[in-house]
Formats: C-alpha cells, structure tokens, sequence
C-alpha cells in the first residue's frame, strides 16, 4: 500500500493502544509515525518517488508533533549525563543505525520488512527508550499486515522466500479505503482520548 496508508493505519493503531494521557499520545504519536513507515526505508535507496517523499514528510511531521508535546521528557533519554550514566545506550543507538543502514541497502520488502528487523529494531528502541517502543511495534506490525494483502511477496520470514496473500494492488480501491478508515479513526481517537484525558482532569481538580 501507499505511504499515506501505512502511516494514518500504524498512528491509529499506536493511538488505539496508547493510554488516555498527553504521555501516552505524544509517544503513541512518535512510535506509530516512526514504526509505520521504517519498513519502507529500502524505498530510499533508489531514486525516491513522490509517495516515498510524502510519506517522509508527513511522518516526520507526525513524530515532531508528539516530539514538541513531550520534548523534554524525551530529550532526558538522550542527556549528556544520561547518557554517561548508561552508555551502553550509545551502543544501541549505534546498532540501531547499522540495522537501518543494512535495511536501507536491502531489495524492496527483503529484509526491512522481515520478522528478523521487527525483532531486533523493537528490542533496540525498547532498550533506548521504552516508552515509545510498544507503538514503534505496533506501528511496524501494521505495516507488515497490510503489505501481507498485496499482490507483491513479502519476506517477512527472512532470509527464506517472501510471501502474500495476493487480494490487492497497492494502489487499488483498498488502499483508498484503508486510508480513509486510518485517517477517520486516527481523528476519533484524538477526539475520544483528550476527552477522556479532560475529564480526568476535571475529576481531580
Ligand atoms: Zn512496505
């Protein structure tokens, strides 16, 4: 399916799993845009298409979003003296890059998109930052759900051969339905969960 797609399914489903506070949406919002679209990353490699750059754009946005919400809770994993204190988190860091690096030069839907790269990216964010990790995991999941309905195999059990359930193209009437279904949950969640949030507040003040 298409970039739009991946993104508004993983952020509704981060968001579906996020608890009902600015915390958790923030994060929800940052592992789900991030998780929803890494698979993807073997797009880059090639000369990118206009679906690859919008999907960049409008993940990268969606993560600065929950990003500016909870940037200082963030940025405490990522502290100089934090760092000092556990620098084994620099060595997952590096890791994590050097998986992404190996995905980035992969064939489209090898390795980027296997159970091998779910496991061992969700483990080094859990390990760099837990609170994000779950929805990164969703997020991720997700995409590997959908890319699973197309008609182009997918290696999800690499290094063996890919498979697909071969229903849709990835461009076809699903991929629109998907969207919309992604985008229209995504705003009901929003809407649910601050009220939700709201009224928590009102409950204890
Ligand atoms: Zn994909």
């Amino acid at each position: 399916m298409m970039s739009k797609t991946h993104i508004a399914v993983g952020v509704a489903a981060a968001l579906a799993a996020a608890p009902a506070s600015t915390e958790g949406l923030s994060y929800a919002l940052m592992g789900g845009a991030a998780g929803s679209l890494i698979c993807d990353i073997d797009r880059s490699s090639e000369r990118p298409s206009r679906d690859v750059k919008q999907g960049w754009a409008i993940a990268f946005t969606v993560f600065f979003a929950g990003f500016m919400h909870k940037s200082y809770a963030y940025w405490q994993t990522f502290k100089a003296e934090n760092l000092l204190e556990n620098p084994l988190r620099l060595v997952y860091l590096g890791l994590l890059i050097v998986l992404f690096l190996i995905a980035i030069n992969g064939a489209h839907r090898g390795f980027s998109h296997s159970l091998l790269m779910f496991a061992a990216s969700s483990v080094l964010i859990f390990l760099i930052n837990r609170q994000t990790s779950l929805f990164y995991a969703i997020g991720f999941l997700t995409h590997l759900i959908i890319d699973l309905l197309n008609k182009k195999p997918v290696r999800i059990f690499y290094p063996a051969k890919g498979v697909c359930l071969g229903w849709f193209y990835a461009d076809g009437i699903a991929n629109r339905v998907l969207l919309l279904s992604g985008c229209a949950a995504c705003a009901a969640l929003f809407v649910i969960k601050f009220q939700v949030y709201g009224n928590i507040l009102q409950v204890i003040r």
